[in-house]
């Protein structure tokens, strides 16, 4: 039984692809930790032949992915930057490409730094502005390249609009949908041709394990992406293929979660008097909320916030006790991070005084935890910081 559109969410998350182990009725995915797989005769296969190219543990998470972003296909790589980089890998040489200024600098790092090798041309812009995105467009332009919510200002790019125009001059549109899972946002369904996460992040969720994946529904694409996937390597393994796929059965669960305390803790931290702006989609008076109703169904839990001084900021991360100074993202343990000097350390300084991401800057990735926690670390902290306590 494999079912694809037409079940919720919350079911495809617990329930996964819908196949199932008939020779042991198993109902915990089986971890198959073999490298290679017997042939019955000459020209006959179980399906399986060699577990950098498939692995039935991998498959059952690479069409989990699939059904819950709408896609036909989904490649589970090792990290986010392996699938990120293999998507880099669909283009010849000299390509270029349109981003969203405001990326993971992991991204920036790939193409400012090895993408410079191949000849590789990003025009970073505000995408949000669908004309400056219009005007970036060279006919030399590939793919247009969009984080939304960006990292880690969380602007918001109109999907659709951004389709249309990628279309109309020929070129792919791209979408790292990491920030929001396919719980809240589906990119295919508005129009993206590739969909890229770092499964590290809300599908795993639990920060015990690297992911990343493509996903698309197109054939074509899928197949450009399979050769480079067995061709170079980056597989997920079976026991992170396993891990990220319990990770998935409590994704929705999670998100409503990640989001409700997120909204609570952006609220609270607007009011803070140490504190000059937050940065939340799910705020209700966001001058782009039509838009962000009009494509994502949740607001999920990333918050950054602007705070008095780089003193400041620098204490907090020293201050805070049950929220921990650390990079990453999206599990269920609530993260500080300085992007400053961590995510966008190697973003171009040129690039990061126009975003806006200085030493006053920190993104917090809310988890699960009580919020009355959460809060009453942060403001212990902020006392801290201050020289109040
Ligand atoms: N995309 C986004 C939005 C990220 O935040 C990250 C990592 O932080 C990546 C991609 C890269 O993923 P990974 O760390 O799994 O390689």
């Amino acid at each position: 039984m494999t079912y694809m559109n037409e079940i919720s969410p919350e079911t495809i998350c617990v329930q996964g692809s819908g196949d199932r182990d008939d020779k042991y009725g198993a109902i915990s995915s089986p971890v198959y930790f073999s490298a290679t797989y017997a042939h019955p005769a000459l020209g006959e296969t179980t399906g399986y032949a060699y577990s950098r190219v498939d692995n039935p543990t991998r498959d059952e998470l690479q069409k989990t992915v699939a059904a819950l972003e709408k896609g036909t296909d989904a490649l589970a790589f090792s990290t986010g930057m392996a699938a990120i980089t293999a998507v880099f890998e669909l283009f010849g040489a000299g390509a270029h490409f349109v981003a969203t200024d405001d990326v993971y600098g992991g991204s920036v790092r790939l193409w400012e730094h090895l993408g410079r090798r191949f000849g590789l041309r990003v025009s970073s812009v505000d995408t949000t502005d669908l004309s400056q995105l219009e005007a970036a467009i060279t006919p030399e332009t590939r793919a247009v390249f969009l984080e939304t919510p960006s990292n880690p200002t969380m602007k918001v790019t109109d999907i659709k609009g951004a389709a249309e125009i990628a279309k109309r001059h020929g070129c792919l549109l791209i979408v790292d949908n990491t920030f929001l899972s396919p719980y809240f946002q589906q990119p295919l369904t508005l129009g993206a041709d590739i969909v890229i996460h770092s499964g590290t992040k809300y599908l795993g969720g639990h920060n015990d394990a690297l992911a990343g994946f493509t996903v698309v529904r197109d054939e074509e694409l899928s197949e450009k992406l399979k050769l480079i996937y067995k061709t170079t390597g980056a597989c997920l393994s079976p026991m992170d293929s396993f891990l990220t796929l319990r990770g998935i059965k409590t994704l929705a669960l999670r998100m409503e979660q990640h989001q409700k305390n997120a909204l609570e803790l952006a609220l609270w931290l607007r009011e803070h008097p140490c504190v000059s702006e937050v940065y939340y989609i799910g705020l209700p008076d966001r001058p782009d909320k039509a838009v962000i109703d009009s494509q994502c169904s949740g607001y999920g839990g990333m918050i950054s916030f602007r705070v008095d001084s780089p003193e400041t900021a620098v204490k907090l991360l020293k201050e805070v006790k049950l929220i921990r100074f650390a990079e990453s993202l999206g599990g269920v343990e609530s993260l500080l991070t300085y992007p400053y000097k961590q995510t966008h350390a190697e973003v171009p300084e040129e690039l990061r005084e126009r975003l806006g991401v200085d030493d006053t800057l920190l993104r917090l990735s809310v988890g699960i935890e009580n919020v009355k926690d959460l809060t009453a670390d942060l403001e212990q902290a902020f006392k801290a910081a201050s020289g109040l306590l």
